[in-house]
């Protein structure tokens, strides 16, 4: 027995067209309920399914590898257009392609993109010169700047000691990475980053934002908190950011090159309004209610005379995560129905159904367990009863 029959064998099983389940039956009245940060039952399946995103290949020095399929791509080898100088709007930029990457021509000033973004999944891979020249901060220098702001350092730091707030991979002048991982100069350097920027309100820091970096595969920032717009020599002082600006590739007189340029947009944390996670108490209610109401439009779509049972299921669901007296009337009159349905049946025809009496008492067993109808329920005591009359929580012999 699978993993996911031995849950759903658990819990109450509702096969529901109209939401999508009938393929894939989830149990119901399983998880702990939601409470006072929690909107969601654990295990809830009501909660929306991921979103279903076909992942890329990995790159090679030879060849880039493919983005995932819901990336936004910057930069592919072929073209520009998405660029332009960071000297303003429209300007060209003096950067070249060559052999399917970008390269930085010294004196030409930064390169940014056209459009603005924010929170992101950022892949960016670079190569420093194959001719080693220079040293330390004068050697394959450019850098990545999220929103234009934060510089995650680029430097060819490969037999290259700097100062370590300014290696390869800093946050620059905030944090050194936890490792060089760098391939030898030349080479392409694969940059994964994840960007949470500081967010403000009303002048006032409600998450200062994080950096978080992977060079080649190896972690090297871990969620680093953002102190600020990253500069050099001064330390910066946090102040309001804001909610997108351009992606940067900084020139600083090396001939860097680019490839393989893509970003995911992240969604929303929840201090800016995401339900996904331990919430304030307010937040948690507002969401218990919305969820309620659609579970409520569900189960009025499932009205059937001659198989009222999952339309009751659905109203008993409904009042898990929000009490509602539309809601209560329809489970006290379909219950009422049911158990009156259950004591006109002929024996035989009683003892087909026992798994489903069951299933329903288990469901009116969590509803009182957590304490959102009483334990002595009409419907709950009378489904109790034939259980014990019919002897159906007997131990098989
Ligand atoms: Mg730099």
């Amino acid at each position: 027995m699978n993993m996911f029959r031995h849950l759903a064998l658990a819990g109450v099983l509702i096969t529901l067209s109209t939401t999508g389940f009938a393929a894939s039956p989830l149990p119901r009245f399983y998880g702990d309920a939601p409470d006072n940060h929690h909107p969601w039952t654990i295990h809830d399946p009501n909660r929306p399914q991921p979103a279903v995103v076909t992942p890329g290949t990995f790159s090679t020095q030879e060849q880039p590898g493919k983005p995932p399929s819901d990336a936004k791509v910057l930069f592919d080898g072929t073209s520009l257009s998405k660029w332009e100088a960071d000297e303003g709007v429209g300007i060209p930029t003096k950067w070249i392609i060559k052999n399917g990457a970008m390269e930085c021509v010294p004196g030409s000033g930064f390169i940014r993109t056209k459009e603005t973004f924010g929170d992101c999944q950022l892949h960016v891979e670079w190569a420093a010169p194959t001719k080693v020249e220079g040293e330390s901060q004068g050697r394959g220098n450019s850098g990545v700047f999220l929103m234009g702001l934060v510089e995650v350092q680029v430097l060819d730091n490969f037999n290259n000691p700097t100062y370590a707030d300014g290696f390869a991979s800093s946050v620059y002048g905030q944090h050194p990475p936890m490792a060089n991982a760098l391939r030898p100069s030349g080479e392409f350097q694969v940059y994964d980053i994840v960007f949470r920027r500081p967010i403000y309100r009303g002048g006032k820091l409600i998450d200062p934002g994080y950096v978080t970096v992977f060079v080649n595969g190896v972690l090297v920032q871990d969620h680093a908190i953002i102190e600020g717009v990253t500069g050099h020599m001064a330390r910066t002082k946090p102040a309001p950011f804001p909610d997108q600006g351009a992606l940067k590739l900084q020139d600083h007189g090396n001939p860097v090159r680019y490839r393989n340029i893509w970003y995911r947009e992240l969604p929303p944390r929840i201090v800016e309004g995401s339900t996904d996670g331990y919430l304030t108490t307010s937040a948690t209610l507002a969401k218990r209610k919305q969820i309620a109401a659609s579970i409520r439009a569900d189960a009025a779509t499932l009205k059937n005379d001659a198989d009222i049972l999952p339309e009751m299921l659905r109203w008993m669901e409904s009042l898990v995560y929000e009490k509602n007296s539309e809601a209560s009337k329809r489970v006290k009159q379909l219950s009422g129905q049911y158990v009156a349905s259950l004591k006109d049946l002929a024996p035989d025809k009683l003892a087909a159904k026992k798994n489903e009496v069951k299933s329903v008492r288990d469901a009116f067993r969590y509803l009182a367990k957590f304490k959102i109808l009483s334990e002595n329920y009409a419907a709950k005591a009378a489904l109790e009863q034939i259980v014990k009359d019919q002897g159906w929580d007997k131990k098989q012999p």
